[in-house]
């Protein structure tokens, strides 16, 4: 026997069914909302727009007052658009970048042992993550100094260098199993050589070191 009593909305005037479905229950007061459901939704929409600030302030004590719901929300968003997120994080990333590296410093600069042993447990670790960030950071090196150079900078994949010349250094033809991986300009930057492909190989840093030395003499 099913037997719904229906109820009727103050705002439009129509009778719906009284379940959850159609009004929301009150808790405090202990009975259905006087408005249906879509009459409540577009008075919060239209309060929404007119007072913007004031709607927002209520949905920050809102989420102050349940984190866990607020969370669940949010990854619910993100699982329903997820590029639409990834487009967010990308924007924040940026318009703050200055502000996170500035306090990314600061703590390094405070817990200045701490960090070392983390890069070195890191570095044990993640030996080959580490080349690889290694070889990262000398690519934008290089990209920096050319460009204080002023001379012409093109795309140099420096993995792309790695798989051209191996482990082998092109300023003593040894292989490189010791010591430290570095890549050179064979032409240096400093004399107008170019940042290109051809004009970057891999080399001992010892050999880079020594090369660059006696040639900017
Ligand atoms: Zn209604
Ligand atoms: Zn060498």
């Amino acid at each position: 026997m099913d037997e719904v009593t229906t109820r009727v909305c103050c705002r439009c005037g129509e009778w719906k069914p009284e379940t959850p479905i159609f009004f929301s229950f009150r808790k405090n007061r202990g009975t259905f909302n006087s408005f249906c459901k879509v009459c409540n939704a577009a008075r919060s929409r239209k309060f929404r727009t007119e007072n913007p600030e004031a709607a927002l302030a209520i949905r920050q004590r809102y989420a102050e007052k349940h984190p866990e719901r607020e969370k669940e929300r949010h990854r619910a968003a993100r699982a329903a658009n997820p590029e639409h997120h990834r487009e967010k994080v990308r924007k924040s990333y940026q318009e703050h970048s200055e502000k996170r590296r500035a306090a990314r410093r600061a703590y390094r600069a405070a817990h200045l042992e701490e960090e070392r042993a983390r890069d070195r447990a890191w570095k044990y670790k993640y030996p080959e993550r580490y080349a690889r960030a290694r070889i990262r950071r000398a690519q934008l090196g290089a990209e920096k100094r050319a460009e204080q150079y002023g001379v012409v900078i093109e795309a140099v994949d420096y993995f792309a260098v790695l798989d051209r010349d191996g482990m082998r250094c092109h300023i003593c033809a040894q292989d490189i199993t010791e010591g430290w991986l570095s890549f050179d300009h064979i032409i240096p930057l400093s004399k107008g050589g170019p940042h290109a492909f051809q004009n970057v190989a891999v080399a001992h840093y010892v050999c880079n070191r020594r090369k660059n030395t006696t040639v900017t003499v």
